[in-house]
């Protein structure tokens, strides 16, 4: 059982958006600068993941995990590694240059192109993270697991350095090439099993039960309009909304593309933008279709759990979210 590297709702939904305003509306640079940070994180956590694929079947991985500490507020963990032993919390980095741990006071200080720039600590981050765990696996009725803490860093063209005297803070710190062997490091100091494979399934499945994925309104988070989204459907080769719907299948007026599931995309962008639920009406307003009977058919293909009958019908879009 593995929480697999699915893209976050966050990343799908900043796609969705920027493809569906144009490319001059006044929201548009900043939509695409967040996507791009929000992008090289999630590749740099994919790439820490495929390293993990590497580990013995008695870790089980799960991947970007949301929990709730006190009642009400969350911590997240970009990988956690449970084992009977113990278990990991990962934190993944994107960092390229020159990395100095600074431990006279901590704070990390990344030089790069002549430029410096101070970052929180992320061995005070994983710090955080380690303790709200402990609060919620006493919470959970869950044994005290040992847990261990490391900083993957998924860029390679890194050069790490500490204050003297401070080496052993380097067991927590790994790039992707020594991510397996460090944590092999880790293994040797817990040799005792302290659950038994039901607990540690136990534990895994309650994790992933209560993990809340971060899923923001994404209109109200940069205040933009429904009303300011292209509607209809945009063509897979050209990105032009430019596709008109005939004999079954759609075509470009752009470049001549054809396709016969073009919809999709655009039903999966009404999920993600507006609301996971449709009705026919809605959908013929967001996909530009005239005919009642057509977006039926379309729906029904697509075999959507749905609530109410006839008109009132209420399609369920959540299905599509993950591509
Ligand atoms: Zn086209």
């Amino acid at each position: 059982m593995q929480k697999l590297c699915e893209k976050p709702l966050k990343l799908l939904k900043l796609e969705a958006l920027s493809r569906r305003l144009t490319t001059d509306h006044p929201k548009q640079e900043k939509i695409r600068n967040d996507l791009r940070k929000v992008r090289t994180g999630f590749n740099g956590e994919r790439s820490i993941g495929n390293e993990l694929n590497d580990l013995p079947k008695e870790y089980q991985v799960l991947h970007d995990l949301r929990l709730c500490h006190d009642g009400s507020r969350f911590f997240q963990m970009d990988f956690l590694l449970v084992s009977r032993k113990y278990c990991i919390i990962i934190e993944v980095k994107n960092f390229a240059g020159l990395l100095y741990f600074d431990r006279t006071y901590p704070q990390l200080i990344r030089t790069k192109d002549g430029q410096e720039q101070a970052y929180l600590d992320p061995l005070i981050q994983v710090d955080v993270q380690k303790s709200r765990l402990k609060n919620w696996l006493t919470f959970h009725n869950f044994p005290l697991l040992p847990i261990e803490t490391l900083i993957a860093n998924a860029n390679s063209n890194t050069i790490v350095r500490t204050t003297p005297g401070f080496a052993p803070i380097f067991k927590k710190i790994t790039g992707k090439e020594t991510l397996i062997s460090k944590i092999q490091a880790l293994e040797e100091k817990y040799p005792s099993e302290q659950l038994t494979q039901r607990q540690r399934n136990k534990l895994s499945n309650t994790i992933l039960q209560k993990n809340i994925p971060h899923n923001p309104n994404i209109l109200q988070w940069y205040q933009i309009d429904e009303t300011d989204l292209l509607k209809s459907v945009q063509c897979p080769e050209c990105a032009a909304f430019q596709m008109q719907y005939h004999w079954g299948k759609w075509s470009c007026c752009q470049c001549t593309c054809a396709s016969k599931n073009a919809h999709i995309q655009s039903l999966r962008d009404y999920a993600l933008l507006i609301n996971p639920r449709i009705t026919n009406k809605q959908a013929r307003l967001f996909l530009q279709i005239d005919s009642i009977d057509i977006m039926q058919r379309m729906l029904s293909a697509l075999e959507l759990p749905y609530l109410g009958q006839f008109k009132n019908r209420v399609y369920s879009l959540d299905g599509l979210i993950h591509e």
